[in-house]
């Protein structure tokens, strides 16, 4: 006899609200799932959320919270240049309201799940006298180019990205589009060098590449897509220095050879906007050149977990 309350309760309420998908040869139900796998290699990433450091309540509702912990995944797959399969859920539910609470984090990762067309294979459910922790796994598969790194840029090449950045705090963290049509439609159809997903901060995550890959880069402070969410700032801190450094902005920056730029920038192969904001080059470090020509040393900005 299916309950109906409690972890089991839960489970079984989730259980018959997801779909059938191609991939899940066996979902929700049994120990593990098994996967139908289209390809020879496999992506995998996972991030965790927690109350409190990447979301409040109310702040957030319980749906974006799912959304975004999904969200956050699918982000990491499109910086592959990767297609998002499958998904499993880890959740430590607060035991106060944990059941409502559950119900309405589910909702909101499905509905994006639905959006990706990534199916849900299963989870593990918890409560505890914590605040909510959400951990979310996806597999995925590279492109038939295979898997974009952070490693892979070249001296010469063009610096583009995805968007705008800067004031994400202010809501555009809970409610972004990951950029996975994005990735995938740019590592299927050009030579992309390397990509990275802006989590951390603009500044922050194009050091990564450049670290990865032993490389320098020349960025142009007036080319730097700034959004208005950073723009209606007022905290002192001057609107590039937001974009640059806030973070969460989940857009995209990849590294092309010039004609591949200039192909992509002539004949954009989707509606986001895309922009050149510098150049890689071979000295290490990062420079950030003025409008007057001046040039500054741009360091790591950006976030990161003090431990
Ligand atoms: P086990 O104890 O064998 O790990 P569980 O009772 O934890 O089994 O889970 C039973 C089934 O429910 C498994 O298929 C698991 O993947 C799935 N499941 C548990 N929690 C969730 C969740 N939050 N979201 C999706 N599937 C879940
Ligand atoms: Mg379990």
């Amino acid at each position: 006899v299916a309950e109906t309350s409690g972890e089991f309760g839960l489970i079984e309420w989730i259980r018959r609200r997801v779909a059938a998908h191609p991939a899940l040869e066996i979902g929700i139900g049994d120990d593990a799932a098994v996967l139908n796998w289209p390809s020879e290699k496999t992506l995998v990433t996972v991030d965790m959320l927690m109350e409190g450091v990447d979301f409040t309540f109310p702040e957030a509702s319980p749906e974006q919270v799912g959304r975004k912990a999904l969200s956050v995944n699918l982000s990491d797959i499109a910086a592959m240049g990767g297609k998002p399969i499958a998904a499993v859920v880890s959740v430590a539910l607060p035991r106060r309201h944990g059941a409502e609470l559950a119900r309405r984090l589910q909702q909101g990762i499905e509905q994006r799940a639905r959006e990706f067309d990534v199916a849900l294979a299963g989870g593990d459910t918890n409560s505890w006298d914590g605040p909510l922790v959400i951990s979310i796994t996806v597999l995925g598969e590279p492109s038939a180019r295979g898997p974009v790194l952070r490693s892979g840029a070249r001296a010469g090449d063009w610096i583009l990205v995805t968007g705008e950045f800067g004031g994400s705090i202010a809501g555009h963290h809970l409610e972004f589009t990951p950029r996975v049509r994005e990735g995938l439609l740019l590592a299927e159809n050009y030579d992309v060098h390397a990509m990275i997903d802006v989590s951390d901060g603009l500044a922050a995550d194009l050091h990564h590449v450049l670290d990865e890959s032993r490389l320098g880069a020349l960025l142009f402070a007036d080319r730097i897509p700034i959004s208005a969410a950073a723009r209606a700032t007022t905290d002192g801190k001057s609107p590039l220095e937001h974009a640059l450094s806030d973070g969460e902005d989940f857009e995209l920056i990849f590294t092309v050879a010039p004609e591949t730029a200039q192909a992509l920038l002539a004949l954009p192969p989707f509606d986001t906007p895309l922009t050149h904001i510098g150049f890689i080059e071979a000295a290490p470090g990062c420079r950030l050149q003025s409008a007057d020509g001046s040039q500054r040393e741009l360091p790591a900005l950006g976030w990161r977990h003090e431990l």
